[in-house]
């Protein structure tokens, strides 16, 4: 199989420093060997994700969200999403779970309340606990799923969380409810059945079964003063997710490679050109991606962001069509790679999404974008 590792040469992140290379060696190195190795009995359920984020710990690799002062590594955004990529590279569920811890650990960092940062922060920079996060329900249009209110001085929350990744391998979560003013609520909660939240068995899901995907609902479950993190105002968290973008170049990459290496196997020409066709627009969008993250989540409008994420969506599933057909028949088998992918693509595509991601990238299937 041919295999390209970017690495210390990646051009797309120049002023990445050698220690965030490093770790980036560390995310490669990771997705190339163990993760790729245990993909298929990860995807299948016959092994569980929680060696990979052993390993990953192991590596340094958890706390990387996590400020200095409390243990981590305090890596630059551009720096831990290419280690998503790198990860991903090898499989889809570990990254999009370890991507859960890192948004926790970056909205732990961003609270007001110092207590819990020294509280949470230091386990969860050494990777002893994970944990993940219940918002995306405050990217839903109409009537709030989920409430918060005021109770004493801290608050009550009701309703539904219809997504929480991570049982069984997440110790804590952030839940994000509406405020009566419409303002958003975020709040650190265990992960775990008590008087107030009801977890549902595990989500069967087409991927990602090893990230033990549920649904949840909350009857008066009780936020402590000490267990509030932050009151955002309404629309901070409207827009979609990078995150999913470079673990769709990560998929896209391992499709590439794959077809690459069946064109050296078949000495088949055409199918070498296609590769090298694709691998020139994964390095155009990586080109456009990394540098402008700043943009894509500041700036003014999100449409930037909705189109990097439409077109690594597209070109994740090119790349992924153009080695299953190239593969022929035997790509049909349940556990060809480009199979997995094909699914994890699938959800990588829908993870994070607004109103206007989802529009671009439907555009762009239509032949608009
Ligand atoms: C496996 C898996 C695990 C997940 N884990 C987590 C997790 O741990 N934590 C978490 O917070 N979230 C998680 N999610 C949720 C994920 O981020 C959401 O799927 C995503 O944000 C889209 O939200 P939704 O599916 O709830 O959208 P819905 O509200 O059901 O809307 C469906 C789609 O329609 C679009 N839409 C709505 N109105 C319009 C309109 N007027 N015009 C055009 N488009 C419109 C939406 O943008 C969305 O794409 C997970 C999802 C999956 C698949």
């Amino acid at each position: 199989m041919a295999q390209t590792v970017q690495t210390a040469y990646d051009r797309a992140l120049p002023d990445a420093t050698p220690r965030e290379h490093e770790l980036i060696e560390r995310a490669d190195g990771l997705g190339h060997t163990l993760l790729a190795r245990n993909a298929t009995a990860v995807d299948e359920g016959i092994l569980s994700a929680r060696d990979n984020l052993e390993a990953l710990a192991d590596a340094g690799l958890a706390g990387i969200r996590v400020p200095r002062r409390y243990g981590g590594a305090e890596v630059d955004r551009a720096v831990y999403l290419r280690v998503l990529e790198g990860l991903s590279y090898g499989d889809g569920t570990t990254p999009f779970i370890i991507a859960q811890h890192y948004g926790t650990s970056a909205m732990v960092a961003g609270s007001p309340n110092e207590e819990a940062r020294a509280r949470v922060l230091p386990a969860m920079a050494r990777g002893a606990s994970l944990c993940g996060f219940g918002v995306s329900h405050i990217r839903r249009q109409g009537r709030p799923m989920l409430t918060a209110t005021p109770q004493g001085d801290g608050y009550r929350l009701d309703g539904a969380i219809p997504w929480m990744t991570g049982e069984g391998l997440f110790s804590h979560v952030v839940i994000g409810g509406t405020l009566p003013d419409g303002g958003t609520l975020l709040s650190w909660a265990r992960f775990a059945p008590s008087d107030g939240l009801r977890i549902e068995p595990p989500m069967e899901l087409v991927a990602m079964n090893g990230a033990r995907t549920v649904a949840a609902t909350c009857a008066g479950l009780e936020i402590r003063p000490e267990d509030v993190l932050a009151v955002e105002p309404a629309g901070r968290r409207a827009r979609a997710n990078t995150t999913a973008v470079p673990c769709l170049y990560g998929l896209a990459r391992a499709s590439i490679d794959d077809l690459q290496g069946l064109a050296a196997r078949r000495d088949a020409p055409a199918l070498a050109e296609g590769a090298r066709g694709l691998r020139v627009r994964l390095d155009e969008q990586r080109q456009g991606f990394y540098p402008r993250l700043q943009q894509f989540e500041e700036g003014p409008t999100e449409t930037p962001l909705a189109e990097a994420r439409a077109a690594a969506t597209s070109l994740a599933l090119d790349a992924i069509g153009a080695l299953i057909v190239a593969t022929g028949g035997g790509a049909n088998a349940r556990a060809h790679p480009a199979q997995r992918r094909l699914r994890e693509a699938s959800v990588f595509a829908t993870w994070g999404l607004s109103v206007e991601a989802t529009n671009l990238a439907v555009a762009r299937f239509a032949g608009k974008g």
